[in-house]
């Protein structure tokens, strides 16, 4: 069945958004101003202890023979009570960084580029996802959409965005969710090609 668009959010540059979806309302997350990368986090709208985790979601797809370090099928909750959380059911974006769960944060700024003030997907999502009705204080792991990883001699290599304007990513939620998205406001690395945009998100209806 195909994707039956209903409404769409901007997320502007260099901010967070947080939404309630519903069970099978499936959204995409589009990258409509050009390559930008996303943090997604997601937590359980009826038990915000349900997180996303980012390693053992590579492992069982790897296991499943449906995902690797770049791409994944379903994203899987954290023990113990383990489960699907999210089916990806579309994607023309393709590299994503699944298997770190981390984000920028204020340290990342302050050690790299000597600028520990600057915005960062961390704090961002924090204040998006309390103010959608949480009491979080820790960031959850986040899913990294469009981040271009490799590893080479034993380093984590950040590649430059293979992905382009109108890419996009479409999900399908298992469970009631509260999303987390972050467009990050990355501007001192080839990430984001060094100009932080704004990203689509374009939602279902929920399932009758
Ligand atoms: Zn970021």
């Amino acid at each position: 069945m195909g994707f039956t668009h209903s409404h769409s959010e901007v997320v502007p540059a260099s901010t967070a958004r947080a939404y309630q979806v519903a069970a099978h309302q499936r959204f995409r997350i589009v990258a409509h101003e050009g390559a930008q990368v996303c943090d997604a986090a997601f937590v359980g709208a009826d038990n915000h202890s349900v997180t996303y985790s980012s390693d053992l979601s590579v492992l069982f797809n790897q296991l499943e023979g449906t995902g690797d370090i770049h791409s994944l099928e379903t994203l899987y909750s954290r023990p113990p009570d383990t489960e699907p959380m999210v089916r990806v059911t579309e994607d023309t974006i393709g590299h994503h960084f699944p298997w770190a769960g981390g984000m920028c944060c204020s340290y990342l700024y302050e050690i790299r580029d000597d600028e520990p003030s600057h915005e960062n997907c961390a704090d961002n999502l924090l204040t998006a996802l309390n103010e959608r009705g949480l009491s979080l204080e820790k960031v959850p792991e986040v899913f990294n959409i469009g981040m271009h990883v490799t590893v080479e001699d034993d380093q984590i290599q950040y590649l430059p965005p293979e992905f382009g304007r109108g890419d996009y990513i479409e999900l399908e939620p298992q469970i009631d969710l509260i999303v987390g998205i972050s467009s990050c406001p990355n501007d001192t690395t080839i990430m984001n090609e060094s100009e932080p945009k704004s990203l689509e998100i374009q939602f279902e209806d929920p399932p009758r």
